[in-house]
């Protein structure tokens, strides 16, 4: 608990009773005839103290489900409430959290200073890591140093993840929880300027891209194929599209509602990441257009757009299918992102904003029906900053403004005063809401600011947030004695803490092997190496790569020792039937004698191009990857 989570709450319990909202009984509009009567309007008109009571709940939580509508400002809930279920109406996801409260969202300038109107990036940073920070620094904070966030602590922790999105999973929104870097633009390995220093190639991290697939949430779900289709330009898979790495690392990797319906499980052995469009999913509704004077033209209904994706891959059903696939013991973080009322209110477009709004809070409803069913599960709902959608009674002389047929048959007049016809309209820097449900989600009443987010979902799941001291006690397990030229399993357990595991082998004679780097699955990071030919102790090093914690291991290479086999090669990209994981053959034991298997999933096939080095006589050859040869530390995805 921080001082400022402290002082949250406190503030909290003063303001609960004026900022907390009944749960709605029904999503039924009023109609102008019950909004007339006296009370007829009114949302809480009896006394609300024991519903607000009994909303408030402690924490622990298993579960949280944070949902986010990008660019979600109370004009854009407000609209799309009017649209759709009018002004006495209800949005039934939205409205329906009990607790809410309003928090800050300004950002940082680099050099500290508070910048009073925020992107994307620096607000999703600051709730995925609690660190305030520049606009386009995705998880990284003013001065480039690389921030946990939630996903990756709550990986690390032992819960399933998934990060769900209606843009391309590379935009700020998701990639906040699953990439550090300098510029949000940095989505590929083709975004060569954008990189720059956060390259692979350049000894960075890697593109938001590459940076996913190394973070390996159970599920990402959204758009931004396009991305993936373009080769590493270094590291163990140089030259191999983003695609083909995801499947050679164990990936379900989809692309269609049928893929998403057929998935069956995702988990660190098989996660899933499934994208369904090259670019951003398109909206529910078919453009609206905004011109000068607009708003006193005859009033437009909106209509559906024909280029909008399957109801299979709605928001909803997206939402609705990571939770079963999510749903486990242990507990699991899903954020879920509306995108495109941001994306649509930058381009003036009323219908598009307002489908989005109403396509998160169908998500948001599949949210809350798991929450409520379940017990101990935290929803959050909120947005990243405020947009410039107003509406507005008289029609502005000089901006745009577009006039909307409501369903309740009023005209809604929208005016985007940010920018000149044909510019981006542009972010605003009021304060928004946020609202929660279930255990914990007190800490969102009264005044928080965006970073609270963070500390509240922290504190909400218990997470060490000491990702390091969680590999502390990490074991090494190889075998004492091998023939010379067999091969032999080396494993890292325990060391939840990073996301990849390097290694190195040190022969008795010869120069160090480099062993590249093998993913981190429930803990456990397996290298399958083949001894040199020449006698001798040798030394395995497993290096954590994000800890830093270092493991070794002697290895003596004997004539006439019994070296444990690994067990049959996979398929190149496929989940071995086994599924992939055989924490339970590798063990923990020390000694490494045991039948040490083959782990398909991070352990690729030597026919795809074991690297022969030869040096000193000895002669080892690495199964795991195909171009060991070119081998690159600095490209190790963190
Ligand atoms: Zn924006």
């Amino acid at each position: 608990m921080t001082s400022g989570r402290a002082a949250a709450t406190t503030f909290g319990a003063v303001a609960l009773a004026a900022s907390v909202a009944l749960v709605p009984t029904a999503a039924v509009a009023a109609t102008p005839a019950d909004v007339a009567q006296n009370g007829g309007a009114a949302r809480s008109i009896d006394d609300s103290t024991q519903a607000i009571l009994d909303s408030v709940q402690g924490g622990p939580a298993k579960n949280v489900i944070l949902l986010i509508g990008d660019g979600m400002g109370d004009s854009e809930i407000t609209s799309a409430r009017n649209y759709e279920y009018g002004a006495g109406g209800v949005l039934p996801g939205i409205d329906a959290l009990p607790l809410t409260g309003q928090y800050t969202t300004y950002s940082l300038t680099r050099d500290g200073k508070a910048d009073y109107v925020p992107d994307s990036a620096a607000t999703g940073s600051a709730w995925a890591t609690g660190t305030k920070t520049y606009d386009n620094a995705v998880s990284v904070d003013i001065a480039g140093t690389p921030q946990d966030t939630l996903l990756e602590i709550a990986k690390a922790n032992g819960l399933k993840t998934g990060n769900v999105t209606t843009s391309e999973v590379q935009d700020a929104t998701p990639a906040v929880q699953a990439a550090h870097v300098a510029a949000r633009s940095c989505y590929g390995p083709d975004s060569v300027t954008q990189c720059g220093a956060d390259a692979l190639d350049q000894g960075g991290r890697g593109s938001i891209s590459e940076q996913i697939i190394g973070t390996r949430a159970d599920l990402t779900l959204g758009g931004g194929s396009a991305s993936f289709r373009q080769a590493a330009r270094a590291g163990q898979y140089q030259g191999d599209t983003l695609f083909d790495q995801a499947g050679d690392r164990g990936y379900q990797v989809i692309g269609d509602a049928a893929g998403l319906s057929g998935l069956a499980a995702a988990d660190q052995t098989a996660p899933v990441l499934g994208t369904f469009t090259d670019g951003n999913f398109p909206t529910r509704f078919a453009p609206s257009t905004a011109t000068v004077g607009g708003g006193d033209l005859a009033p437009q209904r909106c209509t559906p757009n024909p280029a909008r994706l399957s109801t299979d891959l709605s928001l909803q059903a997206m939402t609705e299918k990571s939770i079963d696939l999510l749903d486990n013991e242990d507990g699991f973080f899903l954020q879920v992102e509306g995108a495109s009322i941001d994306k649509r209110d930058h381009s003036a477009d009323a219908c598009g904003q307002i489908g989005e709004v109403l396509d998160l809070d169908e998500a948001v409803q599949a949210a809350l029906d798991f929450a409520k069913a379940d017990g101990n599960t935290m929803v959050i709902v909120t947005a990243d900053h405020a947009h410039t959608s107003q509406i507005v009674d008289g029609t502005p002389p000089t901006s745009l403004s577009t006039s909307l047929l409501t369903n309740e048959g009023s005209t809604m007049k929208i005016a985007y005063g940010t920018a000149a016809a044909g510019g981006s309209q542009q972010h605003t820097g009021s304060q928004l809401r946020v609202a929660g449900y279930g255990p914990g989600a007190a800490n969102v009443v009264g005044l928080i600011d965006q970073t609270d987010n963070f500390f509240t979902i922290v504190n909400a799941l218990e997470l060490d947030r000491n990702l390091d001291g969680l590999s502390n006690d990490a074991t090494i397990s190889a075998p004492a004695e091998v023939a010379p030229g067999t091969d032999f399993t080396v494993t890292a357990s325990g060391i939840e803490g990073d996301r990849q595991v390097s290694g190195v082998f040190t022969p008795a004679t010869g120069d160090p092997v480099d062993l590249g780097y093998v993913d981190v699955i429930d803990g456990i990071a397996t290298f399958t190496v083949t001894a040199p030919t020449a006698l001798g102790a040798g030394t395995v090093t497993l290096t954590g790569v994000q800890s830093g914690v270092e493991l070794t291991a002697a290895v003596n290479v004997i004539a006439g020792a019994v070296t444990p086999a690994p067990s049959a090669t996979p398929t190149p990209g496929a989940v071995p039937a086994d599924g992939g994981n055989t924490a339970g053959g590798v063990g923990t034991a020390g000694s490494g004698n045991g039948p040490l298997a083959f782990t398909g999933s991070e352990v690729l096939p030597a026919l795809l191009l074991a690297l022969m080095l030869t040096g000193a006589g000895a002669v080892l050859v690495v199964r795991r990857r195909r171009r060991a040869g070119m081998i690159d530390h600095s490209g190790v995805q963190m």
